[in-house]
């Protein structure tokens, strides 16, 4: 028998062998136990390297990963470009490329439409509510069974709060003023928003600044104050529009390659799943306490004009936001029930929260 210590020599020595292309013995390092391993990890994501919040979750969660694993799960973090394209997140994690990504589904929705109901549904969920329905109300489990297919497991790893409506150069006030509009605007949201008359576009968040500057977009959102400054968008728009009715609490998913999944032992299962659950929450606790000190800023250093979006508008978003999600199930079978489930949930907690947040909010 060989000790601890002889077998981590042993193990290393495989490693490096393996890492200088020499052939090595496959079954010695299958015979190592995986709580032995020390496993290399990388990440990437759909968003600029380090951006707030968004870009620096992933990186607190791979800070986090490695301490509760004593070093065993190290991730290794890339931004949107540097080892993928922001887009090419899902397919580069599904293929295998990277053992993991941090993203948002509804970037998926050409390839999987219901995908974008696991970000945000517009005059849906809210955060508090998306987590509800997530870890309490068959919502990951659904989630888990729609990416099955494409060898990967999704996580909640992120949660915006309720967004804001978007930069323009123009004021908006009537439904005329959105004709012919365009604007990037992701999920369902950019699909309620070409009804309306508008042309929705997509593009990754670290191209949105020159996107606008260039004319390519005449208008565009992103998140909300936080991380908008940080984008520097009130360098190139002018009026700041809320609410975020399309994207009313945002979650952003962690994705793991499965076979780089079943490759973990358990407890570095757990610790991966605890970390991004802390991630998802952190976030929202991030955006809540510094969303309203950069709206300032926004307003008072730079000038930006805040406005509302009209009544007969929002009034329009939300009857055909009812259409767009009342065909988003299409005839698929998991689709239906995935939208059944968001949409009895949705009714059940705006039940409750009517007379408990709602009238608190009101109230105070
Ligand atoms: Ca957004």
């Amino acid at each position: 028998m060989l000790s601890n210590g002889h077998t981590a020599v042993f193990v290393g020595l495989v490693l490096m062998l393996s890492a200088c292309g020499e052939p090595t013995p496959t079954q010695a390092v299958a015979a190592a136990p995986a709580e032995e391993r020390t496993f290399r990890w990388k990440l990437v994501t759909t968003w600029p390297k380090n951006l707030p919040a968004l870009g620096t979750a992933p990186e607190h969660l791979a800070q986090m990963v490695d301490v509760m694993s004593r070093g065993r799960l190290k991730i290794k973090v890339y931004g949107a470009g540097e080892l993928v394209p922001a887009f090419g997140v899902f397919d580069a994690v599904s293929q295998g490329t990277a053992q993991m990504g941090h993203g948002a589904a509804y970037y998926w929705r050409g390839k999987i439409p219901i995908a974008a109901m696991f970000t945000t549904v517009p005059f849906g969920l809210n955060a508090q509510e998306m987590n509800g329905w997530l870890h309490y109300g068959g919502g990951l489990e659904l989630w888990r069974e729609l990416y099955e297919p494409f060898d990967l497991i999704p996580m909640a790893a992120g949660n915006s709060g309720v967004q804001m409506a978007g930069w323009f150069n123009r004021e908006i006030n009537s439904l005329a003023d959105i004709q012919g509009l365009k604007m990037r605007i992701p999920g369902l949201g950019g699909e309620v928003f070409q009804r309306a008359g508008g042309v929705a576009v997509v593009i990754p968040g670290g191209e949105l600044f020159t996107a606008l500057q260039t004319g390519v977009i005449d208008a565009t959102e992103w998140v909300g104050p936080y991380n908008d400054l940080a984008l520097g968008l009130h360098e190139i728009a002018k009026y700041y529009y809320y609410p975020g009715w399309h994207e009313p609490g945002a979650t952003l998913e962690a994705i793991v390659n499965r076979s780089a999944w079943e490759e973990l032992p358990d407890d570095l299962k757990m610790i991966l799943e605890t970390a991004a659950r802390a991630v998802n929450q952190d976030m929202l606790d991030e955006f809540t306490a510094r969303n309203n000190m950069a709206l300032k800023t926004l307003i008072d250093d730079h000038g930006v004009e805040l406005r509302r979006l009209p009544d007969d508008v929002l009034a329009r978003f939300k009857e055909l936001s009812a259409e767009v999600v009342a065909e988003v199930a299409g005839s698929d079978e998991l689709a239906r029930r995935i939208h059944d489930s968001y949409m009895q949930f949705r009714s059940d907690v705006m039940n409750y929260h009517r007379i408990s947040e709602q009238a608190y909010i009101n109230a105070r």
